[in-house]
């Protein structure tokens, strides 16, 4: 059996090895470096993937959702909902503004925000709710949507995880994640989805003023050479980066495919397990599976462990040469950084409960059926013992 690995990028460069090395030296060559053609041509066909109006590439995924906040013109003391569960780049850019993060709960099903914490949540101070696609599941946007008009809210799509997610609207409307709010971000991180070979990443948005806002704030906020009208940041896609995300976004689809493969054999060997509790192949805006809606892009495959010693299966399937993660062990609301007297631990029951019994199984591109057998025996044997 080939060696079990959490993400395995080797041997997915081993399918585009000489694409991707031949465009390298072509950009090398051409010594365009920063701003290059191959990053130009890379926005275009990521907008047209996507069916968005606007791709603004950037430096890495936590730039893009600080540049998204900056060009919304939020301002310091605005409260920003988002989840209690997920990666801190979040939370940390809405504090590093000066903004006022409002953490709340988590759905123990799909693992995305709540909606009705959301709700609960609301104040006059309110002015943005950033949702997270968290494990490449859409979160509810429908509901969001509606929320954040009601309220008069911005909505950024933390995309990082769910890219090439469609998410179902009730009135049947396809749209990929990130086209849905009024701005969002992604990560081209490596084991993100779609990964470069370094940082990397991108601002969406169908507005065209905010675009051009945007635009200027990543660029030293220069819309005009040596004009700074705004504050921004030094925020870029490099070429080589940009030429290596050209090379792999054609396969993106077939990418999340073969993610979503190995997630149903898993949910097929590990169903009905008494003490386990497989991911929710389902989106919540309808009863569509996943299969055919393509709303879970599976970033992650997560396991919650209700019965077990969910770290001593973690250390059990190491020692079998199993390697999985533990996506999140401590909720945001606990971070030292984040902690605020203003929290009720009884408002985060959820999130409180899956930092316990979350396990992420190995994800990526290229896991086989031997493998897939050894890692689900190696968990049924733990439990059931
Ligand atoms: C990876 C990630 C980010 C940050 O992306 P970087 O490119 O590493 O800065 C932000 N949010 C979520 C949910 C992520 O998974």
């Amino acid at each position: 059996m080939k060696k079990i690995q959490m993400v395995d990028l080797k041997g997915q460069y081993q399918h585009i090895k000489e694409k991707v090395n031949q465009s390298v030296l072509d950009v090398i060559e051409s010594t365009a470096f920063v701003n290059g053609p191959e990053v130009h041509a890379f926005q275009k066909e990521l907008e047209d993937y996507l069916e968005v109006k606007h791709v603004i590439p950037c430096a890495n995924g936590t730039d893009a959702l600080q540049i998204a906040m900056m060009a919304l013109g939020l301002q310091p003391g605005d409260e920003v909902i988002t989840a209690d569960f997920t990666f801190a780049a979040t939370v940390e850019v809405i504090a590093l503004l000066q903004l006022t993060p409002v953490l709340v709960d988590v759905d123990p099903v799909n693992f995305n925000i709540d909606i009705s914490a959301i709700e609960k949540a609301i104040t006059p101070k309110t002015k943005a709710i950033v949702p997270v696609h968290l494990f490449g599941l859409a979160a509810n946007m429908d509901a969001i949507m509606e929320l954040a008009k009601k309220h008069d809210l911005y909505v950024i799509e933390d995309n990082a995880q769910g890219i090439g997610a469609t998410y179902t609207s009730k009135d049947g409307t396809k749209t990929k994640t990130g086209a849905i709010g009024h701005v969002a971000s992604t990560s081209f991180f490596p084991s993100k989805n779609l990964g470069c070979y370094g940082d990397g990443g991108a601002i969406f948005t169908n507005d065209d003023d905010l675009a051009h806002t945007i635009r200027g704030i990543v660029n030293h906020g220069m819309y005009v050479r040596y004009h700074h009208d705004v504050v921004g940041v030094n925020s870029r896609l490099d070429s080589i980066q940009a030429t290596i995300l050209r090379a792999k976004l054609p396969h993106l689809d077939s990418y999340n495919t073969a993610r979503r493969n190995a997630a149903r054999k898993y949910s097929e060997a590990l169903q009905g397990i008494d003490g386990i509790v497989t991911p929710t192949g389902y989106c919540d805006s309808g009863n569509s599976i996943c299969e055919t809606c393509d709303c879970h892009v599976f970033h992650q495959y997560t396991l919650r462990i209700l019965d077990a010693d969910r770290d001593a299966l973690v250390a059990h399937l190491n020692e079998q040469g199993i390697p999985c993660g533990v996506y999140y062990p401590i909720p945001l609301h606990l971070q030292k950084a984040y902690a605020d007297s203003r929290y009720n631990e009884a408002d985060f029951a959820v999130t409180n409960s899956l930092v316990k019994e979350v396990i992420s199984l190995p994800m990526h591109t290229e896991l086989d059926d031997e493998q897939i057998n050894f890692i689900t025996e190696t968990v049924i044997n733990f439990v059931s013992r």
